[in-house]
């Protein structure tokens, strides 16, 4: 069975959870999905990991009482080539995993960098990824999860189903300063970098687990080779 876990330190985790699981109906697989609060969960039987968006600092103080984060961290040096979706403030922890690690991705972020969190905004963004296309237009409720916790409703505008661009949510985002980046660029608004890839590592500075489309959902979970298994 193929395992996604999901960091639960803070910010948009369950809306991860959901969007992983449409994800896999949609490539007509059963995945597990592994809520992780503590570093020891983050074993081998852990193949893809998705670290959300929210509020990096907050997560990091989050991660002190259970060392999740450093957990994530040797797991990814552990199993270099494993995927990994960082978010947001995931793609800032990426870029940033803290004095006691090299950065993931070879890119510097500056956060905040689109202003103040009044100054969110949504935009189509260019994808430049291969992603397996829907098998199935699968009808999908949001629900509950165990901790009576349901995912936000997704935006009107984000909301739409796929089309060539992307519905880029950007909420207090991140940027990546242009002349740092030494991975591939994947993802473009207007021209400059919103998503970077280095060893099956993505970071995207917008929330696509707020959106109905789920093409990076699924490129994480295509993602996971028998390798890793
Ligand atoms: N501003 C947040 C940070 O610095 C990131 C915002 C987000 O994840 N939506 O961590």
């Amino acid at each position: 069975m193929v395992r996604v876990g999901v960091a639960m330190l803070q910010g948009a985790r369950h809306e991860h959870c959901e969007a992983l699981q449409h994800a896999a109906i949609e490539l007509g697989k059963t995945i597990e999905i592994v809520e992780l609060r503590k570093s020891k969960q983050v074993d081998d039987s852990i193949h893809a990991l998705i670290l959300p968006g929210g509020e990096s600092t907050t997560m990091r103080i989050a991660s002190q009482s259970e060392s999740l984060l450093n957990g994530i961290f040797a797991w990814m040096i552990s199993h270099p080539n494993r995927p990994v979706l960082g978010t947001c403030a995931g793609a800032i922890l990426l870029a940033n995993p803290g004095s006691k690690h090299d950065r993931f991705i070879d890119a510097e972020v500056s956060r905040n960098a689109w202003g103040r969190q009044r100054f969110s905004f949504e935009a189509p963004l260019q994808v430049n990824l291969e992603t397996p296309q829907p098998s199935s237009e699968s009808y999908y409720e949001l629900s509950r999860d165990k901790f009576n916790h349901k995912p936000l409703p997704m935006s009107s505008q984000a909301a739409k189903r796929e089309s060539n661009d992307f519905p880029g949510v950007f909420i207090r985002a991140p940027r990546f300063i242009e002349n740092t980046i030494n991975c591939e660029k994947i993802v473009k608004l207007n021209g400059e970098t919103v998503g970077v890839m280095q060893d099956n590592k993505l970071a995207l500075t917008f929330h696509p687990e707020l959106t109905e489309d789920r093409r990076f959902h699924r490129w994480l979970i295509d993602k996971i080779t028998n390798d890793s298994m």
